[in-house]
């Protein structure tokens, strides 16, 4: 479903991807730690396009994002075909960014409403269910403002859901919350992980790697070190910086 191939990045003079590659297969649930700086952000801003690579390939669902390829020769696509693909990829950050003027029901219907053109009699009942099963059913007429940071970010967990994503992202989904409030929103992701959801999570909750992930990866200046099912990363790491990251976040 994601293939990424020698994927480098710089800003500037700054490498921050030094040769990515990555295979996330249909269904499965790619967790990626790694130090702070080490490319992570940037890593998941490459994968929907928000960031052009500068060399390497990165390919959804056997497409390359932005592109069109004719023969040898890629063409890069217009913004609105961009965007357009961009709506087949749910993106959940670390600061939730609802839209503060929309109440929790507005937040969802809102892009497949007018990015998707759906009508209506079919986005609402769809905002229903997914408020329900993101537990905050009864929320739909609040305003982002009254809810708690993990109710926030649940909203956003739905939103991205709304468009009925082939991959979903996840930045640091729990980072900004207090931690009491950290295990309801990985309570989400953890049913969306069982549902067969295919998706990438940078995080440091490394209880829910070992429990929600496929494969663990590790990463550090730019690449990736290890990679391969929690057991073997978290419990018996090969690299000396994956054990040294991970003896401190243990
Ligand atoms: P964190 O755990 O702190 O979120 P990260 O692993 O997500 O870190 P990135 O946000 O990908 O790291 O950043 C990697 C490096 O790239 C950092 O040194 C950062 O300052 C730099 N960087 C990221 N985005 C930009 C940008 N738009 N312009 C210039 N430098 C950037
Ligand atoms: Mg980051």
């Amino acid at each position: 479903m994601v293939e990424l191939r020698g994927v480098h990045k710089s800003f500037g003079p700054l490498q921050v991807l030094r040769g990515v590659d990555l295979d996330v297969p249909r269904g499965q649930v790619l967790v990626i730690l790694g130090p702070s700086g080490s490319g992570k952000s940037t890593l998941l801003r490459t994968i929907n396009h928000l960031e052009k690579v500068e060399r390497g390939s990165v390919r959804v669902d056997g497409r390359l994002l932005g592109y069109r390829q004719a023969g040898d020769r890629l063409h890069e696509l217009p913004e609105r075909e961009v965007l357009r693909q961009r709506t087949q990829i749910g993106f959940v950050f670390q600061s939730f960014n609802l839209f503060p003027h929309l109440t929790v029901r507005q937040n969802v219907t809102e892009a497949p409403l007018s990015a998707q053109r759906r009508p209506r009699a079919e986005v609402e009942p769809l905002a229903e269910r997914l408020l329900a099963r993101v537990g905050l059913a009864d929320k739909a007429d609040a305003y982002p403002r009254t809810l708690s940071g993990g109710q926030q970010q649940r909203v956003a967990i739905a939103r991205a859901l709304a468009l009925e994503p082939k991959l979903l992202l996840f930045d640091e989904p729990t980072s900004a919350l207090d931690p009491e409030l950290v295990g309801e929103v990985l309570d989400v992701v953890r049913d969306l992980a069982r549902s067969g959801t295919t998706m990438i999570v940078v995080t440091h909750e490394i209880g829910f790697a070992r429990e929600a992930a496929d494969t663990v990866a590790f990463m550090d200046a730019g690449r990736i070190v290890e990679a391969g099912p929690p057991a073997q990363v978290l419990d018996a790491p090969v690299h000396e910086r994956t054990r040294a990251f991970l003896a401190k976040v243990l």
